[in-house]
């Protein structure tokens, strides 16, 4: 078998190829193995964010002085998490939108009421 990117001999169940490191695709392309390759390679979605999320509420801590001390590898990369959380949250934002302008307002309203109440 040859690779199908480079055209170099492959080495027998070998995963990627040696020569141009191209991961080896046996099987046909599903739907879910393509939505899977999206969420991996476009948006950096893997276990990793998962983790790194959990651990950022659980243990921020840690999670800061791993990074800093150079534990990389099993941590999200930061601008991408960054930049997943700053995707996501106008979506979060407009689904409480409604609950968060009728907090807002009843506040406000409050707050006219005091000042009716206590006119300095
Ligand atoms: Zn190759």
């Amino acid at each position: 078998m040859r690779c199908k990117n480079c055209q170099k001999p492959l080495e027998k169940d070998a995963h990627f190829c040696n020569h141009c490191g191209a991961k080896i695709v046996i099987n046909r392309i599903t739907f879910k193995q393509l939505i899977s390759e999206v969420f991996i390679n476009v948006f950096g979605f893997d276990k990793k964010f998962f983790r790194t999320f959990k651990e950022m509420i659980t243990q921020l801590q840690v999670v800061i002085s791993d990074y800093l001390n150079g534990v990389r590898k099993r941590y999200m990369n930061s601008f991408a998490f960054l930049a997943v959380g700053a995707a996501l949250s106008p979506i979060i934002f407009n689904y409480y939108a409604d609950d968060f302008i009728k907090i807002n307002s009843s506040i406000n309203s409050e707050q006219k009421d005091e000042t009716r109440e206590n006119p300095t």
